[in-house]
């Protein structure tokens, strides 16, 4: 297994988008994005895509990754396209890209519809929370790339809507999310279904023992790429918290927004409910705000994103699964209102700013009952985050004191004790795992479920 570090890849000359292998049609969709150069995970992933390697990419969102396999993957396709293989059949697909959430699945297929407008292929989404016949109809004349969530994946293969015979490229996108989702079997009962000749991409922000037993089973010899430390926190976000009695968070957050004038917050809560009514304070604060969740249909969800996106909403108020995957340039500014019971969720949110090189700012309003999910991200991230204080909101109840950060230790496999409760596109949950724990330097553990309703 050959790999690459960004250290390396920066170390050497500068690499242009023209030294990749990269066709006119693509290169020209990429200069009117407006990229000037590769970022370290595109140089070194486009080239070995196209060379027909396997690749494993530890990659956070943020670092370009998408454009990293979208780009090579649709070179391959144009390039063995339709004028020298069979056309692509009724059904079938050529390429497939999994996504845990719906989110993310209608991002990468909008940057497979951004960088291939001027090639002549063809590519459709599929994800739960739709109805399923129109995606059943798209798929009929048959597609080059196929954008998936693994849930509604199934439903459309139990229902004979796809075919794999013709497959050569499955790449799966953000893979330690969609095993902390209780993607494993889903996925692993559609790998097979695969033909065992095929290129394999696997992306995801952390290479847990779980994603490398998956990787093991899935790839051939790759190329491994790593742009991130595992799990270190995005360099150019400024970390900082706030120490503050939990009545009185959204007196805080209201404060900091209309203090500091923020005018483009993304803000995380820990529960569905919890986003509700904070999107209703900040709206009687005369705030505009909208939440993105679960419980939220897919349009509203699309809806609420737009006018985020847009500048019409100041706050979108989000759960972690619903956030997953947003990508908004130049997102200055993410707040947790909670903290994550799952502190490499911490590492998630806050890459949702400082995204492709720009600076972001990153709050947390901490209470003293979230001392122990804080010393489990101060770990995670291998620091302690700044505290400041503010008189008007210096808590009754005073937060505790960082603990001394513990080196990580390597972390075992826990597949055994994962059951899945619950199969809904983006609201899968573990069963079987503690909410919080007590020690400051725990495994990786999956997300806690909370009977049988997904509560994000
Ligand atoms: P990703 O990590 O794929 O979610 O990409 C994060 C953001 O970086 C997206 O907004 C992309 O449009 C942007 N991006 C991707 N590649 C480049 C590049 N080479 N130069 C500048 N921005 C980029």
């Amino acid at each position: 297994m050959s790999s690459i570090s960004a250290d390396t890849a920066e170390n050497t000359i500068k690499i242009n988008f023209t030294d990749l292998g990269l066709s006119e049609p693509l290169l020209k969709a990429v200069r009117d994005q407006g990229y000037d150069t590769p970022s370290p995970i595109q140089a070194q992933a486009i080239p070995a895509v196209i060379s027909g390697r396997d690749v494993m990419a530890a990659a956070q969102t943020g670092t370009g990754k998408t454009a990293g396999f979208t780009l090579p993957l649709l070179e391959k396709l144009s390039q063995g396209g339709r004028l020298n293989k069979s056309p692509v059949k009724p059904n079938n697909v050529r390429a497939l890209v999994l996504t845990p959430t719906r989110e993310l699945a209608a991002q990468v297929s909008d940057s497979i519809a951004t960088y291939g407008k001027y090639l002549n292929l063809h590519s459709t989404v599929v994800f739960g929370g739709v109805k399923i016949n129109p995606q059943m109809m798209r798929l009929r004349q048959g597609v080059d790339v196929l954008v998936a969530t693994p849930g509604r994946l199934m439903d459309l293969c139990n229902q004979k809507a796809v075919r794999f015979s013709q497959l050569e490229v499955l790449i799966l996108d953000e893979a330690d999310r969609m095993l902390d989702m209780g993607f494993i079997r889903d996925i692993k009962k559609i790998i097979s279904l695969l033909p065992k000749q095929r290129q394999n991409l696997l992306f995801s922000a952390t290479f847990s023992p779980d994603i490398r037993a998956l990787a093991k089973s899935m790839v051939n010899n790759p190329l491994e790429i790593s742009v991130n430390a595992e799990n270190s926190t995005a360099e150019k976000v400024t970390q900082w918290l706030m120490a503050v009695d939990k009545k009185r968070k959204p007196a805080l957050l209201t404060h900091l927004i209309k203090e500091n004038n923020w005018q483009q917050v993304l803000v995380f809560t820990k529960t569905k409910h919890g986003a509700n009514k904070l999107t209703k304070h900040l709206e009687a604060e005369g705030l505009t705000a909208a939440a993105i969740h679960g419980n939220k249909s897919q349009g509203a969800r699309t809806k609420a994103l737009a006018s985020f996106k847009d500048g019409r909403v100041q706050v979108l108020v989000a759960t972690d699964i619903a956030a997953r995957g947003i990508d908004i340039d130049l997102l200055p500014q993410v707040v947790n209102f909670d903290l994550p019971n799952v502190p490499e969720d911490y590492v998630h949110r806050i890459g949702r700013t400082a995204r492709a090189g720009n600076t972001g700012q990153a709050v947390s309003l901490v209470c003293n009952d979230e001392l122990k999910l804080l010393w489990d991200i101060e770990n995670v991230i291998q620091q302690h985050i700044e505290r400041k204080v503010l008189d008007k909101f210096i808590p009754v109840n005073e937060l505790g004191e960082s603990r001394a950060i513990r080196s990580l230790k390597a972390k075992k496999p826990n597949n055994a004790n994962k059951k899945k409760v619950e199969h809904k596109d983006g609201q899968h949950l573990s069963k079987g795992h503690k909410p919080q724990s007590n020690n400051g330097n725990k495994k990786r553990r999956s997300r806690p479920s909370n009977n049988k309703s997904d509560n994000r």
